[in-house]
């Protein structure tokens, strides 16, 4: 599960559009378009695992 730091609003893995580019893994928000970041725990079957990192509050 996933969340958006600006919004909040919570959503499955597939529902959001992982992304890199020259800043790194993120996703686009689907609901307010803000980025987020995301971490990579390498590969498991050929799959790329992402995980959300935990922000600091
Ligand atoms: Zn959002």
């Amino acid at each position: 599960m996933w969340k958006c730091i600006r919004c909040g609003t919570e959503f499955e893995a597939d529902e959001a559009e992982a992304n890199v580019d020259s800043f790194g893994l993120h996703f686009m928000c689907p609901v307010c378009g803000r980025r987020n970041r995301l971490r990579s725990h390498g590969e498991e079957d050929g799959f790329l695992v992402l995980e959300q990192p935990r922000e600091e509050n």
